[in-house]
């Protein structure tokens, strides 16, 4: 198994960790900081350093599967293409220093938080997911237009209120009884523990309040300015809002 550091604290930028297993896919550890790709989040990169010194570079971060394909509680580090002899000089029990490429999963952690407003904003159920460094889309099952201008203005307020995120827990059962929590058609929270994560946004005001497994800023804050750069009609009862950063 790999122990997720970030599922408690995204703001883990590195750590130490050994190797469990090197498999065709990649590097499997211990523990970890990187995020797996998942829920529409883009996995980690950033490097594995070696005891010499040395760095592999890591391009890609996925949960790794068993034969039937089911996700197991093993995360895959991806290598950056051309780096044979680095790799085949390690083996299980070597010890490495686990560093994500921050600046990148802080812009994921502010898109990621950001789309939990747009769920504040728009509360139709979501029904496509996609956080990438460069943008976020949602896709929301609806009909009714919606207006550009109006959701930068609803994030810029509620960016500016600065809210805090809190990090919480509900069995599956009350997660059963509250199906109306899950805001997603298209992803469901991780299940398997007997608990489900939560996140949610505000304090005395509930800004929003999800299952969720992603990594999030601490503070709405923190996400900066980030603005409604598109808005597509992409079926009949689907709308998708793409979010970039302002220029
Ligand atoms: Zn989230």
């Amino acid at each position: 198994m790999t122990d997720e550091l970030f599922r408690s604290d995204a703001y883990l930028r590195d750590c130490e960790a050994s190797i469990l297993r090197i498999e065709e896919g990649g590097i499997v550890l211990d523990r970890t900081v990187f995020y797996p790709q998942g829920g529409g989040q883009a996995g980690d990169s950033g490097w594995l350093v070696l005891a010499d010194g040395r760095e592999i570079a890591i391009a890609d971060t996925r949960k790794a599967k068993d034969a039937e394909g089911k996700a197991i509680q093993e995360i895959v580090h991806v290598p950056a293409p051309g780096q044979d002899a680095l790799l085949d000089a390690l083996k299980p029990g070597d010890g490495v220093k686990v560093r994500i490429d921050w600046e990148r999963r802080h812009r994921l952690m502010r898109f990621h938080t950001a789309t939990h407003l747009l769920c504040h904003l728009v509360p139709q159920p979501v029904n496509g997911c996609s956080i990438t460094p460069e943008y976020a889309r949602l896709d929301f099952h609806m009909t009714e237009p919606l207006d550009k201008e109006a959701l930068t203005a609803g994030l810029a307020r509620l960016v500016a209120a600065g809210h805090p995120l809190t990090v919480g827990a509900i069995t599956d059962a009350e997660l059963d009884a509250n199906p109306a929590l899950v805001k997603s058609m298209s992803v469901q929270p991780p299940r398997g523990t007997g608990t489900v994560r939560t996140i949610r946004i505000g304090e005395a005001e509930q800004i929003d309040f999800q299952p969720c497994g992603g990594t999030h800023v601490a503070n709405t804050s923190e996400i900066g300015a980030v603005i409604v750069t598109k808005i597509e009609k992409k079926s009949a009862n689907s709308r998708r809002v793409v979010l970039g950063w302002a220029p």
